[in-house]
């Protein structure tokens, strides 16, 4: 990955945004990228603080004339799939102009009609999907769920060989704040001789991250390790709703199906690799013993992010009283990995698979080596046996009608201004 930082980066830059001063989540440091509808249909939006700047509006205000003509139009798009496929220095040029804009006091006057404030906009899907795909490069959660299945053999011998993953549905991908209906399905009771059908008894989240892809790779031609940092636009959160019940039943021999596609919720704010540059970390050694990767597997200076991840749970109980929240899980990504970003999407189009711009690659739940760090109620009541009890004294193994789930964020390193992600909710709706 690009290592550099620049004056985007610059701790001491401050924007005249008065909001974006010491924003917990959108300070001038992030300027992450969404859609929101507008009076006059979908619009590109970057947020600042609590507002949000309307780009084209901006474009319309006189602010970056100097862009190229096709960035410029990439710019007034309904989505941010034109945006995505322009070269990746591109993305680095409209990250510095915006951030010299909302620096600059003397450019106050000309854009400030441009900004809306986001509790007012309405935030749409920020790109259209066309292929998903969900990894499963969490050793931990990989750890986890292969014991309880599988308790003298865990790990299977492909998973340090070989980043696990599957094509996942686009269709059913949605943005932050879409309720998520109770999937019916099929499942057999351990002491049923056939199966039913009824709504899910075991649905669950799934912390992930969600990788986005830019640019675009022929049919046929691979991406070279070297060059996978140019194909990753940004990264959302991204919950992976799923049914456990109709996953047990139906996943042997092909993987995951009905268990998976009924919804899969994503943050609404893509932020951008740029940004996540002064939160690099080198990937964790791999334990001794374990091979190396492949030699197409290994990426130059390969990297991770320094991101603090937690879940969070409100049945409708505690939302009817008032109460806040209660965190189901904290992780740090840096630690929870086996295979980078950039090793999913190397690997992803080693055999010429073309990827997309706007293309959805999920790392798989994300799950740190305590049982507090364990990024899905699968893992965190150990398959129900463990359940967990609220602050109210109720209990969950898993997820039931009105109960209200986010996920969220944060990029920290020592010498840089704190960034987020925003967050990922979404309410079960009864069957
Ligand atoms: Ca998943």
């Amino acid at each position: 990955m690009t290592r550099t930082t620049d004056r985007s980066h610059d701790p001491n830059r401050r924007s005249w945004v008065a909001s974006a001063h010491d924003h917990p989540t959108f300070p001038i440091q992030n300027l992450p990228w969404g859609v929101a509808e507008m009076p006059h249909g979908p619009a590109l939006v970057i947020a600042i603080g609590d507002d949000a700047l309307v780009v084209p509006q901006a474009l319309n205000a006189g602010w970056g004339g100097e862009l190229p003509q096709a960035l410029q139009a990439a710019l007034r798009a309904p989505t941010l799939n034109a945006l995505m496929a322009r070269p990746a220095a591109e993305w680095t040029v409209v990250r510095l102009a915006l951030s010299d804009a909302l620096s600059d006091p003397t450019q106050a006057d000309r854009l400030v009609s441009s900004l809306r404030p986001q509790a007012e906009c309405r935030m749409q899907l920020p790109m259209r999907v066309g292929d998903y795909t969900d990894f499963y490069a969490s050793v931990h959660h990989a750890t986890n769920v292969g014991s309880m299945f599988r308790p003298d053999n865990p790990l299977l011998p492909n998973y340090k060989w070989v980043p696990i993953g599957y094509h996942g549905r686009a269709s059913s991908i949605v943005v932050d704040g879409t309720p998520i209906r109770r999937p019916r399905g099929q499942t057999r009771a351990p002491d049923a001789d056939a199966p039913s059908v009824g709504p899910s008894r075991s649905l669950d989240h799934e912390l992930e991250l969600g990788l986005v892809i830019g640019g675009a790779n022929p049919l046929g031609e691979s991406v070279p390790a070297g060059s996978a940092h140019e194909r990753l636009f940004g990264v959302v959160l991204l919950n992976d709703w799923s049914a456990r019940d109709l996953q047990a039943w139906e996943y042997q021999p092909l993987g995951p199906f009905l268990a998976k596609n009924f919804g899969s919720t994503i943050s609404p704010w893509v932020v951008t690799a740029d940004a996540l540059r002064p939160f690099q970390v080198p990937m964790p050694a791999r334990p001794e013993g374990d091979p190396a990767p492949l030699p197409y597997l290994q990426v130059p200076d390969d990297a991770t992010w320094n991101l603090e991840l937690s879940v969070h749970l409100q049945t409708a109980a505690m939302a009817a009283r008032g109460d806040a929240p209660w965190q189901v899980s904290r992780t740090a990504f840096a630690g929870a990995m086996y295979w980078s970003p950039l090793q999913l999407i190397t690997h992803h189009a080693s055999n010429g698979c073309d990827l997309r711009p706007g293309d959805l690659l999920g790392t798989g739940t994300i799950s740190g080596p305590t049982p507090e760090s364990r990024g899905c109620l699968l893992e965190r009541t150990w398959r129900g046996a463990e359940p967990l009890t609220l602050p109210d004294g109720t209990q969950r193994r898993f997820l039931e009608d009105g109960d209200t789930l986010t996920l969220s964020g944060q990029a920290v390193a020592s010498g840089a201004v704190t960034i987020g992600f925003g967050v990922c909710r979404g309410t079960i709706v009864g069957a």
